[in-house]
């Protein structure tokens, strides 16, 4: 079966076509500046990417328009809708109402906009892609990845926020964790290259890359991760603070004359090694500048080090043990100079870095620790639209 999933942001799309049965993408891309004015890209496999600007108006448009690229004579990679099965839709907040994926129904709808004060950016925007879907392929079944649902397996005593209870009880204020369905499915994946059931195994999965988190994994359920109620808290990250004494948001408001949408704009968006090195987020950026001598960029790579470090000795004590950490994401994969700082400073735990396969290894999976470390660190390149296409298909057939 062909699996459209598709991540749809506020502007932006992002879409792959899988075929469930061999798990290759026949077709990715994505549409940007959508209601602004409009761009699709789209890749077929094998073939050369093309950028076209396109008049999108709405998201309903923009999935049009995707469609039009997937059943193209010349390129594209499908004859009609009817080669898709079922569309799988990443939707990013599921609060407390869901604990797995699911197959969308009025009533799931209905769910996810109750969810929405919980993620107003996000929410309502991967609504809006799953309703042009349902507009445009009325007969094609819908499933729903919820980037928290693997989370919900966390304990109260992970999840509790030491503030009044009836927080919780009126809002459900609480820790809710991101980056679900990668760290479900690079745990899943850690599990096969140790080569050990994942119900034996405690490991550590680190997400690093523009947005950044940790969760531990016990005998395959997440037991805690490191972003909250929403994706701010936990690790630095490109731009995002992660977390912070909430009394410098007060204090930072009175000196820069902020309200607290601009002290949130800041936390999000100019924090992290961003606003830490004041030259980039992107780590390749921060890596030149260190090498440059400029000492705020080294510093900024330290700080995120640091941080990862201190929450993988968190998650050892909160599992009482590790088996494997799995390194995955944009600098996970492939910044050996982060992975470096990180893995060394874990002798403690018996961990030794291999450093020659850890400098050459680069998006693939590979064992960077040595062969008597006591515990095995893997690189595990993710891939969130498989896992989603996966779901896709097990609710759906
Ligand atoms: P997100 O999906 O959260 O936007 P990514 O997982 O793509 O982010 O990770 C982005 C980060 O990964 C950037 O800081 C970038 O520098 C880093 N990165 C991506 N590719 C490489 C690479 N080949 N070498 C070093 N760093 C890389």
């Amino acid at each position: 079966m062909n699996v459209l999933v598709i991540n749809c942001g506020s502007s932006s799309l992002k879409y792959q076509v899988i075929d469930s049965e061999t798990e290759q993408v026949l077709a990715k891309g994505l549409c940007e500046r959508i209601g602004i004015d409009g761009r699709l890209v789209y890749t077929p496999a094998g073939g050369e990417k093309e950028v076209s600007d396109l008049d999108m108006p709405t998201h309903k448009q923009a999935i049009q328009f995707v469609i039009d690229a997937l059943t193209n004579e010349k390129t594209g990679v499908i004859a009609s809708l009817d080669e898709i099965g079922a569309v799988g839709h990443r939707l990013v907040h599921g609060g407390e109402k869901f604990a797995c994926s699911t197959r969308i129904t009025d009533e799931v709808i209905r769910a996810v906009e109750e969810c929405s004060d919980l993620a107003p950016l996000h929410n309502p925007a991967n609504l809006i892609g799953v309703r042009a879907c349902q507009e445009l392929m009325p007969n094609t079944p819908q499933a729903g990845v919820f980037d928290t649902a693997f989370h919900q397996t966390m304990p109260t005593e992970a999840y509790m926020y030491g503030i009044p209870y009836e927080y919780y009880e009126k809002y459900r204020v609480r820790k809710y964790g991101f980056h679900g369905t990668s760290h479900s499915f690079v745990s899943k994946r850690t599990a096969e290259l140790v080569g050990k059931p994942i119900e034996d195994l405690k490991i550590i999965v680190c997400h690093l890359g523009n947005g950044a988190s940790i969760c531990a994994v016990d005998g395959g359920k997440s037991v805690d991760t490191s972003m909250g109620l929403s994706p701010l808290e936990g690790l630095i990250m490109g731009t995002r603070s992660g977390d912070i004494d909430p009394s410098a948001m007060e204090f930072l408001c009175k000196k820069e004359n902020l309200d607290i949408t601009g002290i949130l704009e800041v936390l999000n968006k100019k924090s992290g090694v961003q606003g830490l090195s004041g030259v980039s987020s992107d780590f390749r950026d921060l890596q030149a500048g260190s090498d440059e001598g400029n000492e705020r960029c080294t510093m900024a790579v330290d700080v995120f080090c640091y941080r990862v470090l201190k929450y993988i000795g968190a998650y050892v004590a909160a599992m009482n043990g590790v088996d494997a950490i799995a390194f995955t994401a944009g600098l996970g994969e492939n910044d050996s100079v982060v992975r470096r700082k990180i893995v060394s400073r874990l002798g403690y735990l018996g961990i030794a870095l291999d450093d020659a396969v850890n400098d050459s290894t680069r998006g693939k999976e590979a064992v960077i620790s040595t062969a008597d470390s006591k515990v095995p660190v893997w690189v595990v390149p993710t891939n969130e639209e498989l896992a989603i296409a996966r779901e896709t298909v097990a609710l759906v057939k």
